[in-house]
């Protein structure tokens, strides 16, 4: 709200008693900024002007402008309080009790219904505030929900990999298990139309059942978990180590010729002959018998196995800690180039 500097003075005069002079000033403002001033800002001036009339003690005047500015009606709810109020002031001080109580009614009335409209508006901001506020809280929950949801997912993903995973390990060494072997060698049987070579190395423990019975099953575990470790070690590259139950492993040796994949196995077998085992199987040593098939050709999985099998029985035969090699041909089994003996 503008109000000049005139009016201010000329109000300060009024209040400090200086009636005539308050007056004089006031009406020189109003006169001169009447021609410029908005409707707002002389609703405003008028007011000031009836409050020095009041002060003044020219209550007629006062009375005057104020009935004015009442019957003018006033937008500004505030000031139509104020007309209100000085309207009731005026008139009880002139002596129209009747007046002033009408007119204090009124203000009341005025009073009332501002202070309903503020509580109206409010409740509406407040409204406005809370639905904003709820619609936050509903976009949260619904991220958070989908959050919730993402993570669930991954979980489920995480899980079910881990279980296809932990279904394809061997629980007590760690390496691959016989299942996943058997699905290695059954894609490798339906991706192999070509001549293309591959060894199996089949490896088996040598009196094994001795170092349960001397040292219990615990330690027996211990050993076959460091035949896991140096089976990992010594794998060459592209070869896959298995354990396929009790103290049985494989190495599958794709692209391995069989004289390469004898020396291979010897190399592990020696390995593990000079191994230095852990405290806990005392003096005991533990060697492995090996037998190695070579197919080149169509694969045939069940039949590399078997002669695998077949070549690690002749191991065991004759004499154990050795190497024998076999080679698969179509129709036949050939002895391979030679087996390797304990060294
Ligand atoms: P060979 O030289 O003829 O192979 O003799 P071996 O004693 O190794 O063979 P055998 O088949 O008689 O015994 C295998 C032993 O392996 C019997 C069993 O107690 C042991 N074994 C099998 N699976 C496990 C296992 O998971 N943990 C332990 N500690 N021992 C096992
Ligand atoms: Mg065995
Ligand atoms: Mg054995």
């Amino acid at each position: 709200m503008r109000l000049s500097a005139g009016l201010v003075e000329s109000r300060a005069r009024a209040l400090l008693g200086q009636g005539d002079l308050a007056l004089e000033l006031a009406q020189e403002t109003m006169a001169a900024e009447s021609e410029t001033a908005s409707s707002a800002d002389l609703s405003e001036a008028s007011l000031r002007l009836a409050e020095v009339y009041q002060a003044a003690d020219r209550l007629h005047e006062a009375l005057d402008l104020l009935t004015l500015l009442d019957e003018r009606g006033e937008h500004w709810p505030t000031r139509a309080l104020e007309v209100s109020a000085r309207l009731a002031a005026v008139r009880a001080a002139l002596g129209d009790y009747e007046g002033a109580y009408a007119a204090l009614r009124r203000h009341h009335r005025q009073r009332a219904a501002h202070e309903a409209a503020q509580t109206k508006r409010r409740v509406a901001v407040l409204e406005v505030l809370y639905r904003t506020r709820e619609a936050e809280g509903e976009m949260r929950a619904q991220v958070s929900l989908a959050t919730e949801l993402d993570s669930t997912i991954t979980q489920l993903v995480e899980s079910n990999s881990s279980a296809k995973e932990s279904a394809l390990r061997d629980e007590l060494t760690g390496l691959v298990n016989r299942r996943f072997l058997n699905d290695q060698l059954d894609q490798l049987a339906a991706r192999l139309g070509g001549p293309s070579t591959i060894s199996l190395a089949l490896l088996d423990l040598d009196h094994f059942k001795a170092v349960n019975d001397q040292h219990g099953h615990l330690v027996g575990d211990l050993a076959l978990r460091e035949v896991g470790l140096l089976m990992t070690r010594w794998a060459p590259p592209g070869a896959t180590t298995a354990r396929l139950g009790g103290e049985e492993f494989v190495a599958l040796l794709p692209g391995m010729g069989a004289e390469d994949a004898r020396l291979a196995a010897d190399d592990l077998r020696r390995t593990l002959a000079h191994h230095r085992w852990p405290p806990e199987l005392g003096a005991s040593r533990l060697t492995a018998s090996i037998g190695v098939a070579t197919v080149t050709g169509p694969l045939d999985p069940a039949r590399l196995m078997r002669r695998a099998d077949d070549a690690l029985y002749a191991a065991k035969e004759r004499g154990r800690n050795r190497v024998v090699g076999v080679q698969v041909s179509a129709h036949n089994t050939h002895p391979a180039e030679g087996s390797t003996t304990a060294s």
